[in-house]
């Protein structure tokens, strides 16, 4: 998931926004380019990628048969984090599995180093 960033043209300069800005609802639940007969939106959530902290729009399914909001935001590759007093039944916030996997590999990296310095 890569849309967090946008840039509009207003007249001849760029002006920075964001596609939240812009009226986009982050679906969940139903694949791809799926819209759910039943969301449940969240006007503000939170997601930590490589290039910072995102406040997005974010629409759980609300349907019959739909995962929990956990499991919705892991089948988008999205940890879900109790933040700001949230919890993880009902967390307003996630870490990317990218961010997430580029923080183990750096651990793993130190934990090397350590070695090599230390033996
Ligand atoms: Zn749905």
């Amino acid at each position: 998931m890569r849309c967090f960033h946008s840039i509009v043209v207003e007249g001849m300069a760029l002006e920075p926004t964001t596609l939240k800005e812009l009226g986009l609802h982050i679906q969940l639940g139903h694949g791809f380019l799926n819209s759910c007969p039943d969301p449940v939106e969240t006007d503000s959530f939170s997601i930590m990628d490589m290039a910072g902290i995102h406040d997005v729009s974010l629409d759980y399914c609300g349907c019959d048969t739909a995962a929990s909001r956990g499991q919705q935001l892991k089948g988008a590759r999205l940890y879900p984090v109790p933040w700001g007093g949230s919890s993880m039944i009902n967390p307003d916030a996630a870490v990317t599995f990218e961010l997430v996997r580029y923080y183990e590999e750096g651990l793993e990296e130190e934990e090397e180093e350590g070695r090599h310095r230390w033996c």
